[in-house]
């Protein structure tokens, strides 16, 4: 899909957001859902996504809504950090097909890394356990303030 379209509220975070489909919860507030990705490209992948928009991409948003997106994706890192004690963390979001995005619902990235951890390739992972998910969230959600 490229950066034109028509937001498709059968996307997967749109289902999640709806309770549909299950997922790691870690945090959500009144702007903001932020939860495990199922496909890692490293321990503590999280996604944060607005609740309340039919935006595919970060062109397509609101500025009053992402100012607020973008504050959650803030929180959560500062949560991510205190719970993993990562060396570094990545924050990515991608716009269209050809630049690598895969699911058209607007969602930013916040992925944690590791002198000498190699980073798991975008979308392209392995699943990871259920079990495992919950616990990092558990974990990241302990530490939102
Ligand atoms: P994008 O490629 O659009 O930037 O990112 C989509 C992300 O959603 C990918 O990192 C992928 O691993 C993740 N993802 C795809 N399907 C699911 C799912 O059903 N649940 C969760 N939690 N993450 C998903």
């Amino acid at each position: 899909m490229s950066l034109d379209g028509t937001y498709d509220g059968g996307n997967i975070f749109a289902k999640i957001l709806r309770g549909e489909m299950p997922a790691a919860r870690v945090f959500e507030d009144d702007h903001v859902l932020a939860f495990m990705d199922v496909f890692p490209q490293a321990r503590g992948h999280t996604l944060v996504i607005p609740k309340h928009s039919a935006a595919r991409n970060l062109l397509d948003e609101d500025p009053a809504v992402l100012s607020q997106v973008i504050l959650g994706v803030q929180r959560v890192a500062r949560a991510v950090r205190a719970a993993l004690n990562p060396d570094g963390i990545v924050v990515t979001q991608f716009n269209g097909a050809p630049a690598g995005q895969t699911v058209y619902h607007l969602h930013f990235h916040i992925i944690p890394r590791w002198e000498g951890v190699a980073l798991g390739r975008h979308a392209a992972g392995g699943m990871a356990d259920p079990a495992e998910l919950k616990v990092l969230a558990e974990q990241i959600a302990a530490q939102i303030s």
